[in-house]
């Protein structure tokens, strides 16, 4: 018998509607209970996978291979709940099943329509998550902001579980923004015009977690209380945190929130130990160094484009004590020569992250060069690999025009090319090679050290390899090469020889590091970064 708990956005977005709903995730999974975490997007792109990372930020990618929304992304980072295809769910997705069984007659000549057709789809996609056996409680996070047409199917989907269902099975968390205007005041209006419009589609919610600059006052806390029909020590504090959002669980449980869910759900639980988040927390908070780290990418003016990169490198100064001060390097306006020796000199470390198409390139690669030369930490990650290699392959084999046909198609050193099943794929979405897939690190490497390990398995996003053409040659004028699939066909990892750390990875570690498990190649970079400083 799941409980369903769903997460709704009021006033605006931006609030922190996926961590909020991740926070009181991992609240329930310390109390021992069993968690699922669901993503409805609604928009009406399939996945955003084909979405530019300025449009939507990250994509998070899955073990099975499905680009999703940056919010599993925190749900991982989070709590334990197994995240893949079934947990992330768009308005696109709904429709393309819907209309696919309405033209092989499924309907048998009904009228097809948003209720029930539509909201009978999102149910059967939420309940595929929640009736796993075993699970207690699964929490549906739905995009967007309470008001938006897109959003309207989802919320009367999320209404009627209580039809079926009953109260006692349901719960609504809403997540609004209590304002503070010019004298600092705080507003509760928009808070109470948003829990109106909830209730306009007929959902009463359980419990309100109300952003602000500062802790909620008392009388304001009635006051919401009030104008909405939440019980007072239901509306919630979400007040900013001074460091970091793994601070978030630990202000929930101190006002109780934890107890009040599962008080509501009569949810059977055991009692909660948070010392694992105090611990990340404290020592972030008491680190005394800090280490500069620059992202050399081209998407740097939206941060949420490397979200996963940046919470992992913030698990690798836990790992290490130290706090990570990130420095964007905007890869598409980088100077040369001295004024890039005098811009990177500043750093402890560069981070080459992944990216797709030309723009920046030449930047990242100069970046990459300047690394090498001067034994400044260099972490090449996807399309920051591939670089590392074609600036390897011009500095020390003299290839001036050595690149990757994605960015050069007839350049005479592809060293970076399409990988054979890629050759005539003509459809963008969901065609990359995706997913976890295992990898073998070669003995005596940096890679093997840090993992420790010889088959490890990570998640991959990417259309390009290291052209085995030229793995040879590269090899030969001292590339490293640390790690390949399992049968030996494709590079999956590289290394600078005689360099403090310089590493590249085809595939993306950031998805599977977590503040509790700091994934061990953002801790050994950080390590390194840290005795550069
Ligand atoms: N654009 C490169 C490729 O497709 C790298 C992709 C990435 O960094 N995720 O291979």
């Amino acid at each position: 018998m799941t409980k369903y708990i769903f997460v709704t956005g009021g006033v605006c977005s931006g609030l922190g509607k996926g961590v909020a709903a991740s926070s009181i995730g991992s609240l329930l999974e310390h109390h021992g209970l069993t968690v699922r975490m669901l993503k409805i997007d609604p928009y009406i792109n399939v996945d955003p996978g084909t979405m530019s990372p300025y449009q939507h930020g990250e994509v998070y990618v899955t073990d099975d291979g499905a680009e999703t929304d940056l919010d599993l992304g925190n749900y991982a980072r989070f709590t334990s709940s197994p995240l893949g295809r079934p947990n992330s769910v768009t308005t696109g997705q709904v429709y393309q099943e819907v209309i696919r069984k309405e033209r092989e007659g499924q309907f048998l000549g009904r009228t097809v329509q948003v209720i029930p057709h539509i909201t009978d789809e999102i149910k059967s996609r939420i309940f595929k998550v929640g009736e796993e056996p075993g699970v207690d409680a699964t929490i549906v996070e739905i995009g967007g902001t309470v008001g938006d047409i897109e959003s309207i199917p989802f919320l009367e989907a999320a209404r009627q579980f209580i039809h079926d269902l009953g109260r006692g099975r349901v719960l609504y968390v809403h997540l609004t923004l209590v304002p503070a205007v010019s004298d600092g005041e705080p507003k509760t209006k928009p808070t109470q015009h948003s829990v109106a419009a909830l209730r306009e589609i007929g959902i009463q919610p359980d419990i309100l977690l109300c952003r602000s600059a500062e802790p909620l006052p008392e009388v304001l806390a009635r006051k919401i209380s009030l104008f909405t029909n939440v019980e007072d020590e239901a509306v919630i504090s979400a007040y900013n945190v001074q460091h970091t959002v793994y601070e978030i669980p630990l202000i929930f449980a101190e006002q109780k929130l934890d107890q009040i869910i599962m008080t509501k759900l009569s949810l059977q639980h055991s009692p909660c130990d948070l010392s694992d988040w105090r611990k990340v927390v404290d020592t972030y908070r008491g680190a005394a160094h800090a280490v500069r780290i620059g992202l050399a990418g081209k998407y740097t003016e939206l941060l949420d484009s490397y979200k996963s990169i940046y919470e992992a490198l913030y698990h690798g100064g836990v790992a290490n004590g130290c706090r990570i001060e990130l420095v964007k390097v905007d890869s598409d306006h980088l100077p040369r020569g001295e004024e890039l020796g005098r811009l990177l000199s500043g750093l402890n470390g560069v981070l080459i992250p992944g990216g797709f198409g030309q723009r920046g390139i030449e930047g990242m690669v100069d970046a990459a060069g300047w690394a090498r030369r001067n034994r400044l930490p260099c972490f090449g990650i996807c399309l920051g690999m591939q670089v590392m290699v074609i600036e390897y392959a011009r500095s020390l084999l003299g290839w001036k025009d050595a690149n990757s046909t994605e960015f050069v198609p007839n350049c005479e050193h592809p060293v970076i090319s399409l990988l054979e099943e890629q050759i005539d794929v003509k459809s963008y979405g969901g065609t990359m090679r995706l997913g976890a897939s295992q990898s073998r690190t070669l003995p005596g490497s940096r890679m093997r050290e840090i993992y420790g390990q010889e088959v490890i398995s990570e998640r991959h996003r990417h259309r390009y390899e290291v052209s085995n053409l030229y793995r040879a040659r590269l090899a030969e004028a001292g590339l490293k090469f640390s790690a390949f699939t399992l049968d030996d066909s494709l590079v999956e990892a590289a290394e600078w020889p005689d360099h403090p750390w310089g590493l590249g990875v085809q595939f993306h570690p950031e998805f599977k590091s977590k503040p509790v498990a700091p994934h061990p190649l953002f801790a050994s970079f950080v390590a390194a970064c840290l005795s550069h400083a």
